[in-house]
């Protein structure tokens, strides 16, 4: 439950990010088919430039692809790219065409924006920068229009003083965001991490192993057995009674970290409550199964984990068996540890279904 709410988080963040680029993809789809139909129809009327209608009726026809394309495949990375692609184009066959107006450098701005908006800080910045770079040149190459005092140095340099300005303004805001967006993650994961863990001991807490339980029983309808084991500290309430609650604090510290070396790698282990404690193991037959756990209560017996030397450990066992549920396949656990303790306690007992 817990992990499902922070990994909610997580999702939060994520649908954020997604969130802002479909809503600008959108805006960004309306403004460039009425940015474009305004330029052809503009050129149809004032200009008659056979190439910039051509180009700029490419750029729509390029659009509304884009715009089907991304409605039928909902690839929002594609259809980012090729939409900032189409304004960039665009913008420069604006440029390109109004040979007689420094105006049209004002229509520069939006291309960051969209640029860097859209496909995020790196294709933003190559897709911004090569807008810019492609527009020096243009104007370094029409030095001519230069003559036709069309671009004066003044102009020239309000465009470039201004431009650098302002994309150093988005980059820096791309940026702000983007440390933002790495705290959040980091914050996140570090509630993630909390909410699954047991403060005490370090291991995983109940609503992992309930969570663990809920994935191993997916997976079992595919075939892969598993088994459940409760391992209860014989006569704990001894042990904080003659030696304190500290020093009981201690022991289930040191009984998690020693459960943690004794199990193998398929075995998750987390605490299930007080000085109870759950192991789940890919083991997925009884007599496997049961050895596992004894492996554990040998080592805990052999062991020093209390201030007078002397541990025990109770565990019932369960095996994963057909039409099983997270309460079944615990309640046989519980069975089992109920003998154990029944049996006089130390041993370890497994549990099959009727
Ligand atoms: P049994 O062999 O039948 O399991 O007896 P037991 O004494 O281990 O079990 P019982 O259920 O009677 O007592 C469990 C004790 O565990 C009681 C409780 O105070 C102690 N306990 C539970 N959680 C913690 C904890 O976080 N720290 C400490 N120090 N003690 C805890
Ligand atoms: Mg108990
Ligand atoms: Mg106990």
């Amino acid at each position: 439950m817990a992990e499902q709410y922070v990994t909610g988080l997580r999702d939060d963040e994520e649908t954020f990010t997604g969130f802002r680029r479909r809503r600008l993809l959108r805006t960004s789809f309306v403004l460039l088919v009425l940015g474009i139909v305004a330029g052809i129809v503009a050129n149809l009327v004032l200009t008659a430039n056979t190439l910039a209608i051509v180009l700029l009726s490419l750029s729509l026809s390029a659009t509304i692809v884009a715009i089907v394309h991304y409605h039928l495949t909902k690839k929002i990375e594609v259809a980012a790219v090729t939409v900032t692609f189409i304004v960039v184009v665009s913008y420069l066959v604006y440029l390109g065409a109004a040979r007689h107006s420094v105006f049209v450098l004002y229509l520069f701005p939006p291309v960051p924006v969209v640029a860097f908006y859209l496909t995020g800080r790196k294709k933003g910045a190559i897709f911004s920068l090569s807008a810019f770079m492609l527009t020096v040149v243009y104007l370094v190459w029409n030095r001519s229009l230069w003559a036709e005092a069309v671009f004066d140095g003044g102009s020239l340099t309000n465009f470039l003083v201004g431009t650098v300005a302002f994309l150093a303004l988005v980059m820096c805001y791309e940026l702000t965001i983007h440390k933002a967006q790495t705290s959040l993650r980091k914050i996140n994961e570090a509630l993630r991490m909390l909410s699954i863990t047991d403060t005490l001991t370090g291991i995983h807490n109940r609503e992992w192993l309930d969570a663990e339980l809920d994935r191993r029983l997916e997976n079992a309808k595919t075939g892969a057995g598993f088994s459940v084991m409760i391992c209860d500290i014989d006569n704990f309430k001894r042990v904080n009674d003659e030696h304190g609650h500290i020093e009981g604090d201690n022991v289930l510290k040191a009984f998690a970290e020693l459960l943690g070396e004794t199990t193998s790698d398929d075995c998750r282990i987390g605490r299930w409550g007080g000085e109870e404690f759950l192991m789940v193991c890919e083991a997925s037959d009884p007599q496997e199964a049961t050895e596992c756990a004894e492996r554990v209560r040998r080592a805990v017996e052999e062991g020093d984990i209390t201030p007078d030397g002397h541990l025990t450990v109770s565990v019932g066992v369960a095996v994963y068996e057909q039409k099983d549920t997270a309460v079944s396949i615990i309640r046989r656990a519980d069975q089992g540890l109920y003998i154990a303790k029944a049996e006089g306690k130390n041993r370890v007992r497994c549990v099959k279904a009727d």
